[in-house]
């Protein structure tokens, strides 16, 4: 009888692919093992085996495995089950899915360019003969593809060995090339295995007596050896034995003493893990209750909290009875570099059960926390991460956690899968039969819609912990305060005054500006000309510091223009403003006072986000500007004014969202604002006081605003009453895209009629050199989403069957909100 194996190869292929293997295979493999698996011509990939039956494809003659990687699976059983729910929901393949779950080191092809680990100091002869022939040629040459190395080796089953040499930390992958990360290896020693008979170590210590701190050396480790008995540092030793690292040196020279190496966790954690929770107050006992109450009978619940209101709490009390049981949590965040404060509250309660899963992280330290995670380590109890941790393999997941549950980065839009981690968190959940807590001050309409549907529980907490008030909201009108000449730059007579007053209390103070740079645009005063990205259809944003043009869709960059490029005329002038102006005219208007900005341009590299947090909280600074970023959740105690310079460049947004968006973002910076005993001010500017949004927001009114937007969404067929797919067509070419848009438009009518939208150009409607043009489905609550969806995927099929399309990129983002 044949055997085949059906695989998942990492790359946008609708059907799983097979191949042939041997019966001895087919009783050892499982699903969920990796093969290294020839494709095509010459290409080699890590394949995730699905399937092992007997049925031979027939389309195609299967080829043979190269061989496997494996001895038990990598991926587990129910995370095949929610990769294959989100490739179908989203509409990509499996293969996508796999890609954005699996840490690239475990996914070698023959794409991937390996190199020499500069960092590290090579034993030659430790390394077994086919690694040593690849370290070899890493000498000559500073970098080769997989296939380089498999005519190096003259065979083809060459994956194993640089899986080898990558976890012994000798070979880099490519894209770890600029990431200053070093692989801890810890020195260790022990007695040479020459003297591990009782009478070679008698001659030893007899031997030594001559010299006597070597003497003391080897008797330390002895007691060491016994009273700890676990792998002892050459750190620690020389440090309990007094001797300096030089005469340990000497005794390993002298092969008494062995050293070697081990890997120590690289994603240590600093809390200590024996903080005591908090006791709840009475009210966030009453929502822990309640939430408990809801989980006997419902999967999901939804906690409306207001900001400090203490949901951080609560979440410890259930993730302390899911460990009890010896289950797992999943605590979701929107963005994890941002949450270090939240990181280290975590830590303080649960310790090394705490792994953090951060897309900032390198490859090594992603692979570590899987690894922990399949061998059910005690150090993957409690996983934080961002949307992707998703995808990790858990084993026996209780709960899972979504805090802000509203934010937009929940969202992956680019590239496939593009999932919404919040809906793709309930699945995983039910796979588990778990529970999923989503958590929010503003929750999204779609939840709070659910709530209020009674597809989830709801539980309200309205009060702040310790019952500090909510912060005192006014809206200052900048219309009037232009027309009466009381503005200074962009700050209301009425900031500056409560700004003046904040800081000589000794307190802090946070601006929120939606846009980074210096300004938005630049734009002539004689002829109207502003410069234009010349790979996207926007105009440049001004970036003073480094004196700047820049495009924020494809990184373009130029030098300041100093005359314009239309009518030659030195009349540059400045339209709109980012943080970087607010920075400066903060710093004009109390120079004495120290300012810090916090936004994309401020926050790179890994610990960015945690410099400006750390400075912030250690009141080295006393004015933070900030975009979104500073919306996060993030807890200061001394921060007792907030001021939003202009709120109309959010309500103008042109998004269906816009309103509820706006809505989210001022009440989460207001947030910030007095979170301690004192009550804290925030000042909104804007040109229209009186807009129902800015109304709400000061009034602290969630349920209105809800109310008032379901109206809309009802009227305007939008999310949460209709969904929404959204399909994009991307070409260099204007007319092709036109063309292939105007044809898919035309199919999709025949079905769903006048819920198609489109074709039409988005506001930037040329990224990269690339047309873009939208179509937009809508449909209705009663229409089922799994026919809505096959017959997109038929009309996608004929469209790819068009020899003049083949060429148009066609993006399907389902929910693309
Ligand atoms: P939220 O997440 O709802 O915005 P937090 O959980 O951050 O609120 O709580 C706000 C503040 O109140 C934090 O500084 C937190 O330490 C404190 N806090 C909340 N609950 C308690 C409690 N039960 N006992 C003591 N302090 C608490
Ligand atoms: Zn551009």
């Amino acid at each position: 009888m044949l055997h085949f194996i059906d695989v998942i190869l990492p790359i946008p292929l609708q059907k799983a692919f097979t191949y042939h293997i041997t019966e001895a295979e087919s009783k050892f493999l499982q699903p969920g093992m990796r093969v290294a698996v020839p494709f095509g011509k010459r290409k080699i990939y890590t394949a995730i085996v699905y399937s092992i039956h007997q049925n031979p494809p027939t389309a195609y003659d299967a080829k043979t495995i190269h061989q496997i990687i494996d001895e038990t699976p990598v991926v587990t059983s129910n995370q095949l089950k929610h990769w294959e729910w989100m490739a179908k929901y989203y509409m990509c393949s499996i293969g996508e899915v796999l890609r954005a779950a699996m840490p690239n080191a475990y996914l070698l092809e023959s794409e991937t360019v390996i190199s020499k680990n500069e960092k590290l100091n090579v034993n030659e002869s430790e390394l077994k003969d086919d690694e040593f022939l690849i370290y070899e040629a890493l000498q000559h040459q500073s970098s080769l593809k997989i296939n380089d190395v498999v005519s190096i080796l003259d065979k083809k089953r060459v994956l194993p060995v640089i899986n080898g040499l990558v976890e012994k930390g000798v070979l880099n992958l490519q894209e770890e090339l600029y990431e200053k990360y070093t692989p801890k290896l810890v020195r260790y020693v022990k007695l040479h295995h020459n003297h591990k008979t009782q009478d070679k170590l008698q001659e030893l210590l007899e031997e030594l007596s001559r010299a006597p701190k070597q003497r003391e050396v080897v008797l330390t480790l002895f007691t060491m050896e016994a009273s700890l008995n676990q792998p002892i540092k050459v750190s620690d030793l020389s440090e309990r034995s007094g001797a300096s690292s030089s005469i340990v040196k000497t005794l390993i020279d002298k092969q008494i003493l062995e050293e070697y190496h081990l890997k120590v966790n690289r994603v240590q954690f600093d809390g200590e893990g024996d903080e005591d929770a908090k006791r709840l107050s009475e009210a966030q006992q009453k929502a822990y209750d309640a939430v408990e109450t809801i989980f006997k009978d419902k999967s999901v619940a939804l906690l409306h909290g207001v900001t400090s209101s203490g949901k951080t709490e609560i979440y410890v009390q259930l993730i302390q009875k899911q460990l009890d049981q010896g289950k797992q949590v999943l605590y979701l965040l929107p963005e994890i570099a941002l949450t270090t404060q939240l990181v280290n509250r975590l830590q303080d309660y649960f310790g090394e059960k705490v792994a953090v899963f951060h897309s900032r992280y390198s490859g090594n330290e992603r692979v570590e926390v899987w690894q922990n995670m399949c061998s059910k380590s005690e150090k993957a109890q409690v996983i934080i991460g961002a949307r992707s941790s998703l995808l990790l393999p858990f084993v026996n997941l209780g709960l899972i956690i979504v805090d802000e549950e509203h934010e937009q980065s929940y969202k992956q839009f680019d590239p496939a899968p593009r999932y919404h981690a919040r809906d793709a968190a309930i699945v995983l959940a039910n796979i588990f039969g778990a529970k999923t807590l989503l958590g929010s001050a503003t929750p999204s309409l779609e939840s709070y819609f659910n709530a209020s549907q009674g597809k989830y529980g709801l539980v309200e907490l309205n009060t702040r912990y310790n019952n500090v008030l909510m912060p005192d909201i006014e809206l200052v009108d900048l219309a009037d305060k232009y027309k009466r000449k009381r503005m200074k730059g962009h700050f209301s007579d009425r900031l500056i005054e409560e700004m003046t007053e904040t800081l000589e209390e000794g307190f802090q103070i946070i601006l929120f500006q939606n846009r980074r740079g210096y300004s938005p645009i630049i734009e002539c005063t004689t002829c109207g000309t502003s410069p234009q990205c010349p790979n996207c259809d926007v105009s440049l944003t001004y970036h003073q510091y480094r004196d700047q043009l820049r495009c924020h869709y494809c990184g373009y960059n130029a030098v300041m223009l100093k005359t314009c490029q239309g009518c030659g005329n030195a009349t540059l002038d400045t339209k709109g403003f980012g943080t970087e102006q607010i920075e400066q005219e903060v710093k004009q208007l109390f120079p004495d006072k120290k300012v810090a900005r916090m936004d994309l341009d401020t926050t790179r590299g890994k610990y960015g986000f945690e410099k400006i947090i750390n400075s912030f909280e250690q009141r080295e600074v006393d004015i933070l500007v900030g975009t979104q970023m500073l919306t996060k959740g993030l807890d200061f105690r001394y921060v007792k004014l907030v001021g939003i310079m202009n709120a109309d460049n959010l309500l103008n947004f042109p998004d269906f969202r816009a309103h509820e968006r706006s809505y989210q973002l001022m009440a989460q910076v207001s947030g910030r604002a007095g979170r301690t005993d004192l009550r804290g001010k925030v000042l909104i500017q804007t040109y229209n006081p009186h807009h129902n949004i800015l109304q709400q927001v000061s009034t602290n009114s969630y349920k209105e605003m809800f109310a008032e937007q379901m109206n809309e969404r009802y009227n305007f067929k939008y999310p949460p009453i209709f969904r929404i797919i959204k399909i994009t067509f991307k070409h260099k070419d204007y007319n092709r895209v036109n063309l292939a848009a105007d044809w898919y438009a035309k199919s999709l009518k025949q079905y769903f009629k006048s819920n198609v939208l489109g074709p039409e150009f988005p506001p930037v409607s040329r990224i990269r050199n690339l047309y873009h043009k939208n179509i937009l489905i809508k449909i209705p609550q009663q229409q089922s989403l799994g026919k809505t969806k096959e017959a997109i995927r038929k009309i996608d099929n004929s469209f790819n069957a068009v020899k003049d399309f083949r060429s148009v990129r066609v993006v399907i983002n389902v929910d693309n909100y």
